[in-house]
């Protein structure tokens, strides 16, 4: 801790001096004490045969050059056991999942009872909100970002409309202020407080995926839990990202995706939490044979018996090539941890803030608050998708949402402070 906090300090000091030279961005790389891991990593060749500057690992993170080793395993251990694989798989299948579990519980902070990996991201959101929403006549509100992602509205609005109810009515979009770009907490708060009898649930992304603002976790739960409103994040482009202490923080449940900053490959398997308090209470949920009593699920018996963890809120038995992928992602965290991570994320985006605010323009704005993981949304005035494509085919995979904005994440795994450093110089000349 000593240590980190050192690091910390003398970084501080250092920001005052960054400098926008490319030799300062390769003395920063050498000091890198994560460089050795850019090497662990596959990174996309341009045609020219030089490496990408990757920065879209908030879409699609990386794969690990393990992870063909970690799936080679499940696939010879198919062909050798076929079925019994289940038991006799160096790794055996039945109880795969919880080879993700410790890990997991490290990079959210929670107790080992309270993650697993199972299904996809929006599935996952479904299964917690047919728990943690059920409106009655008093209250049945839902409050979530007006710049949520797509899918999350989606889910939340077809879960308003299945329990009979309006939308208009029910759901409350939250806005940021005329002219800003992030929402303020206290006007979350005062929302809350306003509302808060008639508000079943609080529903945000811990991380927005458009701005990149990281929420305050706990003043939205401690405001929503003083008017007993249940509280649960999509922590998609949190996880991996930022550090979390869900347990602590008191979050009712949580969901993410595995593909983006935990590198384990496209649609692979999601992740979930449920608080402990909750675990042996009689929430409604929907049922599968792999949240049933671990003791018992093999006698095929007809009453269902949940598990009492998070697991109990399992389906289907997992598919056991996408949890390897994550298994060999989740090794890089279990050796690097959280905490130096985020130091090093924080050198990345503070340095690429530093090199954006030399460019002697008016075009380019952040909009991503100092409240951040390692996303950067830069608005271009006057931007358009051709600006995008020629920054793009000078060697750059970030990603556009339109009408302006330019996302960028540097994501301190694998990309260096010389990615930085050459993706602002393309800019600068770009626009
Ligand atoms: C990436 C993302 C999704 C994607 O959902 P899938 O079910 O994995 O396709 C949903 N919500 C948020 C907030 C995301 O960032």
């Amino acid at each position: 801790m000593y240590q980190m906090q050192l690091q910390v300090g003398l970084f501080y000091i250092k920001s005052m001096n960054y400098k926008n030279t490319e030799k300062f961005s390769l003395d920063l790389d050498l000091n890198d004490d994560l460089k050795k891991y850019r090497d662990e990593f596959h990174i996309p060749l341009q045609k020219n045969g030089k490496e990408h500057i990757y920065f879209c690992g908030n879409s699609l993170g990386l794969q690990a050059k393990r992870t063909k080793k970690f799936l080679n395993q499940e696939l010879e251990d198919w062909a050798t056991f076929g079925v019994e694989g289940h038991f006799h798989a160096k790794n055996p299948w039945m109880p795969y999942h919880e080879f993700l579990t410790e890990s997991y519980s490290k990079i959210v902070g929670a107790k080992k009872s309270e993650v697993v990996a199972m299904n996809t991201l929006t599935v996952n959101l479904h299964l917690m909100l047919v728990s943690f929403y059920r409106p009655t006549k008093n209250r049945y509100k839902i409050i979530i970002e007006a710049d949520a992602f797509p899918s999350d509205i989606y889910a939340v609005e077809s879960q308003i409309k299945h329990h009979g109810y309006s939308v208009d009515d029910c759901l409350i979009k939250l806005n940021s202020r005329r002219g800003e770009a992030s929402i303020r907490i206290d006007d979350i708060e005062d929302i809350i407080r306003d509302e808060g009898d008639k508000i079943a649930l609080i529903m945000l992304g811990g991380v927005n995926y458009y701005t990149g603002q990281v929420f305050d976790f706990e003043r939205i739960v401690k405001a929503g839990k003083e008017r007993g409103i249940f509280v649960g994040f999509d922590l998609a482009h949190a996880v991996g990202n930022i550090q979390l202490d869900l347990h602590k923080w008191d979050i009712d449940f949580a969901v993410w995706c595995s593909y983006k900053y935990l590198n384990s490959g496209p649609g692979s398997v999601a992740g979930a939490f449920v608080h402990e308090k909750h675990h042996s209470s009689d929430l409604p949920r929907f049922a599968g044979w792999w949240g049933h009593d671990k003791e018992t699920r093999f006698d095929m018996p007809n009453t269902f018996k949940a598990i009492k963890s998070v697991e109990g809120w399992q389906l289907s038995n997992p598919p056991i090539l996408s949890l390897a992928a994550i298994r060999a992602s989740l090794s890089i965290f279990d050796e690097v941890g959280m905490e130096r991570l985020v130091v090093k994320s924080k050198k990345l985006t503070d340095y690429l803030v530093f090199l954006l605010s030399t460019i002697k323009t008016n075009r380019i704005q952040i909009i991503t608050p100092k409240e951040r993981g390692c996303q950067i949304s830069i608005r271009v005035k006057n931007g358009n998708k051709a600006l995008f494509d020629a920054i793009m085919a000078q060697g750059v995979i970030a990603d556009w949402r339109a009408p302006d904005v330019i996302r960028v994440a540097p994501v301190p795994l694998y990309n260096s402070f010389s990615d930085v450093f050459k993706f602002y110089r393309i800019l600068k000349s770009s626009i």
